[in-house]
């Protein structure tokens, strides 16, 4: 479970998230959906503790892991600059976190080949990352964040770059991913559809704050206010 409470965070003047809560189940699979600017990376890099908060705790499976630094917090992410090691094979970018945890070599190898299986990469361990497309890329970095088996997963729009066909693919596979490994994920997603076809809930962010935190239908059916109706809108 993740615990967000009271967290705000400004940069200067400008306050990018004013005093949020937030809290996700275990094993849920949420959205953190909203327009650019709302806040959306800057509350999971708080998450991730690649950013400190100025006011606020985060709890990560009930413990505070507020001042705690990435590494210690049992989460495994995937954001958009923390790009692969481009001179390792597939197999050694998701080998890494198990190496530096200085894990024994059979462990190693047992835990890469079944991670390289749940993504579909099993024929690829020896390539580089610059020999996969960028679908295939997403996974390995996904396959990479699982490696360690965290308590969270956090996924900054991890789908992002890919064209329509490549994200619906995606986005349905880590659907069937998540039914399988049940790790507590939240994904960001400025996408509206993305975000009501592969969630459990959704948390709708805007300036800085959470308008709704809802299920795919809850949000739908009866959106708490305008910005979340007009968001929410153009879907059909
Ligand atoms: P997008 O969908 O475009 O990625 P977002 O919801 O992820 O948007 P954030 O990246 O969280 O938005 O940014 C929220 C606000 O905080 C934005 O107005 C952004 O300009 C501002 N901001 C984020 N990081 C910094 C920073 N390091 N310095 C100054 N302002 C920042
Ligand atoms: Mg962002």
């Amino acid at each position: 479970s993740i615990e967000v409470r009271g967290v705000g965070k400004r940069f200067g003047d400008f306050v990018a998230l004013d005093d949020v809560d937030l809290s996700v189940e275990s094993g849920a699979l949420t959205a953190l959906l909203g327009p650019s600017g709302g806040g959306k990376s800057t509350l999971l890099r708080i998450v991730a503790g690649l950013e400190k908060p100025d006011t606020g705790t985060v709890l990560i499976a009930g413990e505070d892991a507020t001042r705690k630094a990435p590494r210690h917090r049992d989460v495994g992410f995937v954001f958009q600059h923390y790009a692969a090691f481009t001179h390792l094979s597939v197999y050694r970018n998701v080998a890494f976190g198990l190496e530096i945890r200085k894990r024994p070599k059979a462990d190693i190898d047992k835990r890469v080949r079944e991670l390289l299986e749940l993504v579909h990469l099993e024929q690829f361990a020896d390539r580089l990352p610059a020999q996969l497309s960028g679908g295939q890329r997403q996974r390995m970095a996904l396959a990479r964040a699982l490696a360690v088996e965290p308590k969270v997963l956090l996924l900054d729009e991890p789908f992002g770059a890919l064209d329509a066909k490549v994200r619906k693919e995606l986005r349905d596979w880590l659907r069937r991913l998540h039914d399988e490994v049940h790790v507590t994920t939240v994904f960001v997603t400025h996408d509206q559809e993305e975000a009501l076809e592969v969630s459990d809930e959704i948390v709708v962010i805007n300036n800085g704050h959470i308008e709704q935190v809802g299920s795919p239908d809850d949000l739908y059916d009866k959106p708490a206010n305008d910005f979340v109706m007009s968001f929410l809108g153009p879907v059909t």
